[in-house]
């Protein structure tokens, strides 16, 4: 659909964050237009993989879209045979967003451009630019354009089609097909959750050879078990002191088990990062990151399952180390890897290299034209910390008029808000800010 006309509220990014910020906003009567142009408005990047080896890592109870029907995902999962307290397939999930995108859709409400935004500029009112040369024309913005790009890899820089810079993009797939016929080996530089997905591919493509994964600490995601919880009061946490943190989840996980211990903090993470001065939440991303990411976002036990088989079997090597260098050689990159406190090297080769890494952190050096065009402008500034946007409470950008941003942008502020129960209760807050501003 080509557009050029004026709307109430443009967002660009149709994966969970915009789509359900385009919802809330048409339950508001809220009108706006969702861009996106991969060809996931409604999904976005994580659910829209069609792999039935890809589970959601959170449970079903979890997913509600909706802030104010904690059921709503559960009761679709049950009535198709899931548990509330089951993991669904995330191509499930996908249909669900979908849905709801749907519905606002046909409420008259919220239209979907099939486009990508690559500038926006305020002039009076905001101008978004689209890659087709037409604009709308918006008196709001909301930026949800989720995880930018993985960093580049220096030592992969002139590495070919045997590097995959983008995990889910058409060309990880191939490669997936492509070494799965051969029973090539696979070389994933990164241990965590966007690993884990490669694994799972790449076993039910029905892959014979080996895979490597490297990444400094070498840690790999830790499995959901059933626990009882043990909630705690915010004024029991040792607020704004990383080390006493850290004490207390020692002492907790040693009382409680680390799982209830690291899930009791869960309703106060936000107001414990917030209390965090900016060089202790430097000190948490430098060090605790590693630890606090496999224990708090945790994968289905039959996922973990899978992997233990997989190492058992040596098809799945785990590392902790650093790789020096990487060359071609034949259909092969030679790929040297120093392992973690020792000079040792070890030279692995392997068909693909796959960029497994993680999102981008530092939003100065994004590529990505519409944040460039908005960081030259000064309508949009890096966080404190340099790795997304700087927000208001409210999820404002600061210093700019009518400009929202949401999801993984906004982790300088709110640090755990890439997951569905925290992007779910930003987008209601802010659906309820644009609502209100709008009347103005
Ligand atoms: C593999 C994986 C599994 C996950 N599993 C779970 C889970 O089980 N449970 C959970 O709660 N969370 C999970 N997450 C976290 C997940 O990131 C969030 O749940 C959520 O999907 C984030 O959505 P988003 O809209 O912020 O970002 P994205 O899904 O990245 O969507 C952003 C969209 O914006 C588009 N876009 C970007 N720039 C532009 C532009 N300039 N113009 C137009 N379009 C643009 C992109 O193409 C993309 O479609 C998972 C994440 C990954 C990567």
């Amino acid at each position: 659909m080509r557009f050029d006309r004026r709307v109430p509220v443009a967002i660009v990014g149709g994966g969970a964050s915009g789509t359900i910020l385009a919802a809330q906003l048409a339950r508001r009567k809220v009108g706006s237009v969702l861009i996106d142009g991969s060809g996931r408005a409604g999904r976005g990047v994580a659910y829209s993989t069609e792999d039935a080896a890809h589970l959601l890592n959170v449970r079903a109870e979890g997913m509600s879209a909706w802030s104010s029907e904690p059921d709503h995902f559960a009761a679709r999962f049950v009535a198709e045979g899931g548990a509330r307290r089951g993991f669904a397939e995330r191509r499930l999930y996908g249909r669900y967003l979908g849905e709801i995108l749907q519905q606002a859709v046909a409420s008259g409400h919220a239209a979907i451009v099939d486009g990508t935004a690559v500038q926006a500029r305020r002039d009076g009112d905001w101008h978004i630019g689209l890659d087709d040369g037409t604009a709308i024309v918006a008196d709001a913005l909301g930026l949800a354009t989720g995880n930018r790009e993985p960093e580049t890899l220096r030592a992969f820089a002139s590495s070919g089609a045997r590097f995959i810079a983008n995990p889910w993009g058409a060309a990880a797939q191939a490669a997936v097909r492509d070494v799965a016929a051969q029973g090539a080996d696979v070389l994933s530089i990164g241990t965590g959750l966007t690993m884990v997905d490669l694994a799972l591919s790449l076993d039910a493509a029905g892959h014979g050879g080996r895979m490597v994964a490297i990444s400094r600490r070498g840690l790999i995601p830790r499995a959901h078990a059933d626990f009882d919880p043990v909630p705690v009061e915010r004024g029991d946490l040792p607020l704004g002191d990383l080390r006493a943190l850290g004490r207390w989840l020692r002492r907790r996980s040693a009382e409680v088990g680390w799982r209830a211990a690291i899930d009791s903090l869960r309703p106060h993470s936000q107001a414990l990062w917030q209390s965090l001065h900016p060089a202790q939440q430097r000190q948490f991303l430098r060090h605790a990151r590693p630890w606090w990411d496999v224990h708090r976002h945790r994968i289905a036990p039959q996922v973990a399952q899978l992997l233990a088989r997989m190492i058992a079997d040596a098809r799945l090597e785990v590392l902790a180390g650093r790789i020096s260098t990487a060359r071609e050689a034949g259909d092969a990159l030679q790929v040297e890897v120093q392992r973690r406190g020792t000079s040792s090297r070890r030279t692995i080769e392997a068909a693909y290299v796959f960029n497994c890494t993680g999102p981008l952190h530092a939003i100065g050096r994004t590529r990505d034209p519409l944040l460039r065009s908005l960081l030259d402008a000064e309508q949009i500034r890096a966080d404190h910390l340099g790795i997304g946007i700087d927000v208001d409470e409210r999820s404002r950008a600061s210093g700019a008029s009518r400009l929202w941003a949401l999801g993984g942008l906004t982790k300088g502020r709110y640090w755990e808000i890439v997951a569905v129960p925290d992007i779910r209760e930003q987008a209601a807050a802010v659906a309820d800010d644009i609502a209100m501003e709008l009347a103005k």
